[in-house]
């Protein structure tokens, strides 16, 4: 079997246990079938993006013992995502869009829970050349859409998730004309991380569930493209006691504070692989989960973690 897994931190802020409980989902998928890792920094998003981030998560990695086979970054592929939009362009799948700047920006995100927008398509057809819409508004430049609304029922996906099963969605109902690009040179998430997918070979996608609704209109690209989509496992999030995605105000889980704190490496491994149902939380490292590795034990449910601060040198699972 040759399987080729990813991982693909954003280098918005600081990894933290969330992030590392998905990666170690993805990393051991892979390693648990003798595959293959690839590491795909997806610097696209600016201004969110923070100089030493990337650097930052890559160190985290290494010390909690992952490892890859080979590594990219998002911005130094901006040649291929123009390419893409360009062969989108052409099949008259991709058009350009006058519409607000909170539209556009979202072109630039991983639409995370709750932060999709629909877009029902308004200047599809409106405008006969980018020309035409770029005099209509400069100096705004317009954003590319893709045409979700133009394709009737093939604009309605299934796929089968390896954690949360058979899911469905009417892309055209759900998300609409979809953002692909900011500009022709600014391709957003949706766009960059698919194209990236198929042109790595990217068996199988194994991401935080934030980002299930999002994986029907990625989809529709790798078909508009011509490609094969890969397979897809979301992995639950995990949650603060408030039943939200983890963030600052659910106390420091980022791995450097515990690292700075002293907590080995191996007890957070142990502890985030109890929470998925490999072995009984004591300490391990990385390499030692791949022969336990079962995807079936992972609870659907978000996990939901008590209060935990560094500082006082311990978290509670
Ligand atoms: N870079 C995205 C994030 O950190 C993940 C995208 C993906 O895995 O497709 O949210
Ligand atoms: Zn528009």
């Amino acid at each position: 079997m040759n399987y080729t897994g990813r991982l693909a931190p954003s280098p918005t802020g600081a990894l933290h246990l969330g992030n590392v409980r998905t990666f170690m989902v993805a990393w051991l998928r892979a390693r648990s079938q003798g595959g293959r890792v690839i590491m795909r920094m997806e610097d696209l998003d600016h201004p969110r993006d923070k100089p030493d981030a990337a650097q930052a998560a890559l160190d985290d990695l290494r010390w909690l013992g992952f490892d890859w086979d080979e590594e990219f970054t998002q911005s130094e592929r901006r040649a291929y995502y123009r390419e893409c939009l360009q062969e989108l362009i052409g099949k008259g799948l991709a058009y350009p869009c006058t519409c607000s700047r909170k539209d556009v920006e979202s072109a630039q995100s991983a639409p995370h829970e709750g932060e999709q927008l629909y877009y029902p398509g308004t200047c599809r057809g409106r405008w006969k050349t980018w020309s035409d819409a770029a005099a209509a508004i400069a100096p705004r430049i317009p954003c590319w859409r893709f045409a979700a609304s133009s394709l009737g029922d093939a604009a309605k996906v299934w796929f089968d998730d390896a954690i949360f099963g058979r899911y469905a969605q009417d892309v055209a109902k759900t998300l609409g004309d979809f953002p692909l690009a900011r500009d022709e040179d600014g391709a957003g998430y949706t766009l960059a991380a698919l194209a990236d997918d198929v042109a790595m070979g990217v068996s199988e996608v194994v991401r935080g569930a934030d980002l299930l609704a999002a994986t029907p209109a990625q989809i529709l690209v790798a078909r508009a493209l011509g490609c094969e989509p890969p397979r897809y496992c979301h992995v639950p999030l995990v949650v603060g006691a408030d039943g939200k995605r983890l963030a600052k105000r659910h106390g420091d889980s980022r791995i450097a504070s515990f690292r700075a704190a002293g907590i080995p490496a191996e007890s957070i491994i142990g502890r985030l692989a109890h929470s998925c149902g490999w072995g009984d939380g004591a300490p391990c490292t990385l390499a030692a989960l791949v022969e336990h590795f079962d995807i079936a034990t992972i609870p659907r449910e978000p996990l939901r973690v008590a209060e935990f601060d560094c500082a006082r040198g311990e978290f509670l699972l």
